[in-house]
Formats: C-alpha cells, sequence, structure tokens
C-alpha cells in the first residue's frame, strides 16, 4: 500500500513515517503543497497524508484541486489547526477523515485502515479468499486456519491486488504500489514474488491474464452480509 505523506515539519514527517514503515506501508514524502499536487497528477497512491500548513500551496487547494480532476483516492487531513472551522473547510473540500496533532500513531493506522477499506468497498475487517483469510489490521494471513508466514514485499503485494478484487494489475502497476522512490526493483522482482505467494497460498489466489497482469479474485467470504442501505 503506497501513501503519499505531506507534511512540512521535518519531525513530524519524519515520525510519521518511519512508523508506518514499520507498518510495512510504503511511504513517499513531500514537503511543499505544489509538488504534492503535481505527483499525484504523475503517480500512483493508494492514500494521502496530508497537513493543512504547508509552503507552495495549503492542503485545502490540494485536495480541492484532486476532487476537481474526480480522483477518489482517501485523503486524510493531518493537522494541529484543532478549530472547527478548519475541519469543516477541509471535510468540505473532500477528505475523508481528519487527526489532530499531536496523535498516537495507533490511531493514525487505525484510521488509515478504515478509509483504505471504505474505498476498496469493503465493509468487513477481515477478508475471505477461497481457503485464505486475510487480516489487514494485523496483516495476518492464514491459509486452513494456520498463520503463513509473509515478508514485508508479498503482504504489499497482496495489499495493492486487494484494493480492487477481481481487477487486473500489470507488472508495472505492482511494482508502482510496492515501491517507493528511490527504492531499487530488480527486473524480474514481481514474478518472483507471484511465484512464493502462489507456493504458500496456492496456485489460484493470484491469477494471472497472460500479457495483461495478475490479479487476485473477489471475496468468496460467506460471513459478509449484503450491505443494507
Ligand atoms: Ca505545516
Amino acid at each position: 500500500m503506497r501513501i503519499l505523506l505531506v507534511e512540512d515539519d521535518q519531525m513530524i514527517g519524519e515520525a510519521i513515517r518511519t512508523s508506518l514503515r514499520q507498518l510495512e506501508y510504503v511511504v513517499d514524502w513531500v514537503r511543499d503543497g505544489g509538488l504534492a499536487d503535481s505527483v499525484l497528477q504523475t503517480e500512483h497512491f493508494d492514500l494521502v497524508l496530508l497537513d493543512l500548513g504547508l509552503p507552495g500551496k495549503d492542503g485545502i487547494e490540494v485536495v480541492r484541486s484532486l476532487r476537481l480532476r474526480k480522483v477518489s483516492i482517501p485523503v486524510i487531513i493531518i493537522t494541529a489547526r484543532d478549530g472547527l472551522e478548519d475541519r469543516i473547510k477541509g471535510l468540505d473540500a473532500g477528505a475523508d477523515d481528519y487527526v489532530i496533532k499531536p496523535f498516537a500513531i495507533e490511531e493514525l493506522a487505525a484510521r488509515l485502515r478504515s478509509a483504505l477499506r471504505r474505498s476498496s468497498g469493503q465493509t468487513e475487517p477481515a477478508i475471505q479468499i477461497g481457503d485464505v483469510l486475510i487480516n489487514p489490521a494485523t496483516h495476518e494471513v492464514k491459509r486452513h486456519d494456520v498463520t503463513v508466514p509473509l515478508s514485508a514485499r508479498e503482504y504489499a503485494m497482496i495489499e495493492a491486488l486487494l484494493l480492487r478484487p477481481g481487477a487486473i494489475l500489470s507488472r508495472a502497476q505492482l511494482e508502482e504500489r510496492m515501491y517507493g522512490w528511490g527504492e531499487e526493483v530488480e527486473s524480474n522482482t514481481v514474478e518472483v514474488y507471484i511465484h512464493s505467494v502462489r507456493r504458500k497460498l496456492g496456485t489460484s489466489f493470484i491469477q494471472n491474464v497472460r500479457g495483461v497482469g495478475y490479479f487476485i479474485p473477489k471475496p468468496t467470504s460467506t460471513t459478509t452480509s449484503t450491505p443494507t442501505t
């Protein structure tokens, strides 16, 4: 899961990036609102953590510009401005949620999981795909009720595919979701991870469309109830 962190405070940014990397997210960090706006137009991210008071462009303008372009990526505002007016402005501009600094990283992580869950249309906290059960909160993956150890990259790949079950991602799209800036990608990396995940979770867990890419079939959970409106 790849996150764009937009924060101009060096210490806060550093702390958030370190904590989220420990939680195995791919985190890229920019310190300027204008730069955030431009990378969001050219690169794929799964979520934006956005400060409001920023050089270049205000956070509110960054969200507004995303929504004007009809980009539905989840945005969580992280801000010290705890005034009611700012919160309302942020949400009205199209942000999904906010956390007020200082916050516990556990709370930020929980809000992040919840926003990602909503954006993938998934209402249940755990996902069942055939005989595989995935818990996004703990990153625990079980097959036939037995925990299967996965590396951080293997999990990142599964997470990328699970965000839109049934949708095909090309090798390049998977790479983009598994690696941040400055991380070296070897040429056959995706294939290597696909192979090892299939070995651990079964060959039908990740499916291949020759020459196009890979996908994870839609959840088969019998415990998921149809959401009522
Ligand atoms: Ca700031």
